[in-house]
């Protein structure tokens, strides 16, 4: 297969090439996950894992095999190996991913082909006439002024519905993900408004590791939640200026794990038990969790003090009743005895609350959120005159955490 190929260097435009202008899922996923590999994974020199090679070549596969169905109604399996083939070899010399070995590089050939067989076998089944554009890649504009980049393989017309496809590579996905799954709610938002004629939207799955599809109704409610959430979230990425390291299920197999500070100092120490217990950082953590670990002790014994106090106090109260005593002595020392009121509030304070707000006495009893406060200034969510009343100082913290 030879011409009108799209050029295999767009194969990684998500990682490598986006821009916080031109925010994606992906962006997200990570940044949340772990700030400091989001932002290694925006350099040129970001080095794709075998899972995301085999999923950037079978797309390319799949946009080129979608854009023949358009035109001409329907794929072959030879036809579409042989642009897997092409496609492999060509992004393999670009961006060869960290395959562990030669065998390891068969196995994941082998993968891609597997998948590619089980997408021209799908597409066999639901016949080509439905298919109405693919490959989209657009920016959805979002609640507070965002936007976010949404990518769909596939739309389908179904009568007045448009089916949203998308095909997924990695078998893991349960049903939970994909009904979770914020960017295709997104990306219905965007078919809603930006199809003709179209009255519904579904979006659907197809499984390439099994062969099966799965199917979701839209729910235009949640969809503008969605967007709600998903605009905020890019707000707090656009608006970071600091990317730490966040161990996290991404760390087995992470490209930057070699220069990444949350493992540097674990790397640079030796396997033996005593040269470790030499090392000054090791010497420095353990006695700070001796302190911790005696601080934790400390808490326990006054809170049984406190205990053991509250129960004596009861028979204090108890003797000095049964006496008639205001006060009763100890040896060097006495206690006196006072009977006060005391106010007991209900647990859940919603009708104080409601009732505070009706009678315009809130005021006088509520108090500022003041954590929240901060927290919103941080994050830049406040407006200048609120920031500029507050100076933002360094704030060394220590978490100590025990290793798994
Ligand atoms: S190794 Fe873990 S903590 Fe370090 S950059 Fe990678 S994902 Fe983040």
């Amino acid at each position: 297969m030879t011409g009108g190929r799209t050029p295999v260097i767009l194969i990684f435009s998500f990682p490598i090439r986006s821009t916080v202008s031109n925010v994606t899922f992906r962006d997200l996923e990570e940044f949340s996950k772990c700030p400091y590999r989001f932002r290694y994974a925006r350099s040129e020199s970001y080095v794709p894992a075998p899972s995301e090679f085999v999923d950037a070549v079978v797309h390319s596969v799949i946009s080129r095999m979608n854009a023949l169905r358009l035109t001409r109604g329907s794929v072959t399996e030879d036809e579409a190996l042989e642009e897997f083939w092409d496609c492999w070899d060509e992004s393999y010399g670009l961006h060869p991913p960290r395959f562990k070995d030669s065998s390891d590089r068969i196995t994941h050939l082998h993968m891609g082909e597997d998948l590619v067989r089980t997408y021209v076998r799908m597409v066999s089944r639901y016949g080509s006439p439905r298919i109405l554009m693919n490959d989209i890649h657009s920016v959805r504009q979002l609640p507070g002024g965002n936007g976010i980049r949404i990518d769909i393989d596939e739309v389908c017309m179904r009568g007045e519905t448009v089916l949203l496809c998308r095909y997924v590579t990695d078998g893991l996905r349960t049903r939970t993900d994909m009904e979770s799954d914020r960017s295709m709610n997104i990306a219905l938002l965007w078919a809603l408004y930006n199809i003709p004629g179209a009255e519904y939207a579904v979006a659907c799955w197809r499984l390439l590791s099994t062969g099966t599809e799965f199917e979701s109704p839209t729910d235009r409610g949640s969809l503008t939640r969605t967007a709600v959430d998903v605009g905020r979230d890019v707000g707090v990425l656009r608006a970071a200026v600091a990317f730490p390291p966040k161990a996290c299920d991404l760390c087995p197999g992470c490209p930057v794990r070699s220069n990444c500070p949350r493992f540097a100092h674990a790397d640079s120490l030796p396997e033996d038990p005593d040269s470790r217990s030499m090392d000054e950082g090791v010497r420095m953590v353990d006695a700070y969790r001796e302190l911790e670990e005696k601080k934790r002790a400390l808490k326990d014994r006054i809170a049984m003090l406190e205990e053991r106090q509250r129960e004596l106090s009861e028979s204090i109260v108890g003797y000095a009743d049964g006496h008639g005593y205001n006060a009763v002595n100890g040896s060097d020392c006495y206690v006196v005895v006072s009977h006060q009121k005391k106010v007991v509030l209900p647990e859940d304070k919603t009708d104080v609350i409601e009732h505070l707000k009706r009678s315009g006495s809130y005021e006088r009893y509520s108090m500022v959120n003041y954590p929240r406060l901060r927290s919103d200034i941080m994050k830049g969510q406040t407006d200048a005159v609120l920031r500029n009343m507050a100076m933002v100082v360094p704030d060394d913290r220590l978490y100590l955490k025990r290793k798994s």
